[in-house]
């Protein structure tokens, strides 16, 4: 067991099961042991790699499409240029680099980061240097807000149930001989789930993200009340329904309670839940990674990089390409949305 998993496995002997979203939670950000705090699971010597890690590209075409909806907008003089869960703070170097020649826009954007790992924000420094961080989105300065989330909602935390009539049973971690075990509480009606009864029959598991409300509450009355635009990039459907809860360490998947502290924790985003949130702010249609690239002229950049390279690097740059986009790769499963002002077009790339 790993020195999380003993130390969970105590508190779960001494006062009960937990939540998933508990133990996730715990497993992510636990201050000593967690999986974000103690290491940078970036990258290809890392557990997992990120669109911003694969190509430059990534982070240049969401820069622009963000300088493309200020300038819609009419270009206001002072924003914020925000990133939920910066990593290693790859995509906002590429995004700045690739927007500077959008006249003003630097001027204007001062940028912030949210970040909870105080060892992912040492890398962003080195990335971004001029950042200011935040614990969370509230505290933003109040200011035309264009933001991006890029693999951020789909390491929140979930709980998950499970149907039984009318009610529904929460997934638990507790123990059995002295090893973490998911169980089921007793069936109980849930307010926070009534909207789910119409999809669902018994038997069928759903998942709810309890942290995301505010998050998406906040960005779209943001938003609405001074303008921008924010873009929200991950795996997920518009609907999630089953078990997505994924554990990986080393490039491998693991079973969710073997490795606490040492596999990362994800599931899939349900946009429908998170477009539920936005309002008065308005927000596109879920479109898929592949498409949104494809609209903003990846397949243009790539071969002009593609001019400055040979051989291995060659190779490399179109295996990226290829990456980002193909249905088979990461272009389908990968979404994209879109939020911003009922008073303005939607951003680049997402339009119906
Ligand atoms: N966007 C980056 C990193 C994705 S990994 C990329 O595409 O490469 C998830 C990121 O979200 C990490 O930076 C992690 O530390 C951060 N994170 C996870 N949960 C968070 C929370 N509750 N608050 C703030 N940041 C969080």
């Amino acid at each position: 067991m790993t020195p999380l998993g003993a130390l969970l496995a105590k508190r779960i002997a001494a006062t009960g099961p937990i939540t998933l979203a508990d133990y996730m939670a715990e497993c992510l950000m636990h201050p000593v042991h967690g999986y974000y705090t103690t290491r940078d699971p970036l990258g290809a010597s890392g557990d997992f790699i990120t669109a911003p890690e694969i190509s430059q590209m990534f982070g240049e075409l969401v820069g622009l499409c963000l300088g493309q909806a200020w300038l819609n907008q009419g270009a206001p003089s002072a924003i914020v240029l925000a990133e939920l869960g910066p990593g290693r703070g790859t995509l906002m170097a590429d995004a700045l680099r690739a927007t500077r020649d959008v006249p003003g826009f630097h001027a204007a954007a001062q940028v912030h980061f949210v970040e909870a790992s105080s060892k992912l924000r040492a890398l962003q420094a080195q990335a971004v240097p001029e950042a200011t961080w935040h614990d969370d989105i509230n505290s933003l300065p109040d200011l035309p807000l264009f933001m991006i989330a890029n693999e951020f909602f789909d390491a929140l935390p979930i709980r998950q149930f499970v149907r039984d009539g009318d009610g529904w049973r929460e997934r638990m971690v507790g123990l059995q001989d002295d090893k973490l075990t998911l169980g089921l509480s007793a069936p109980a009606p849930l307010d926070l789930l009534s909207d789910r009864l119409a999809d669902t029959q018994a038997g069928d598991l759903v998942e709810h993200c309890p942290t995301m409300p505010a998050i998406a509450q906040a960005a779209g009355a943001r938003i609405d009340r001074h303008g921008g635009a924010a873009l929200i990039i991950d795996y997920g459907d518009w609907q999630s329904l089953g078990d997505t809860l994924q554990a990986v360490a080393e490039h491998e998947t693991v079973d969710p309670l073997e490795k606490p502290g040492v596999a990362d924790l994800t599931a899939h985003v349900d946009f429908a839940a998170i477009a539920a949130n936005v309002h008065p702010a308005k927000h596109t249609r879920l479109t898929t990674q592949g498409v949104f690239l494809e609209r903003l002229g990846i397949t243009n950049r790539a071969q002009m990089l593609a001019k400055r390279l040979s051989g291995d690097a060659l190779d490399g740059h179109i295996a990226a390409h290829r990456r980002l986009t193909h249905p088979d790769e990461m272009g389908d499963l990968f979404k994209v949305i879109g939020i911003y002002p009922a008073t303005a077009t939607p951003p680049p790339g997402l339009e119906p």
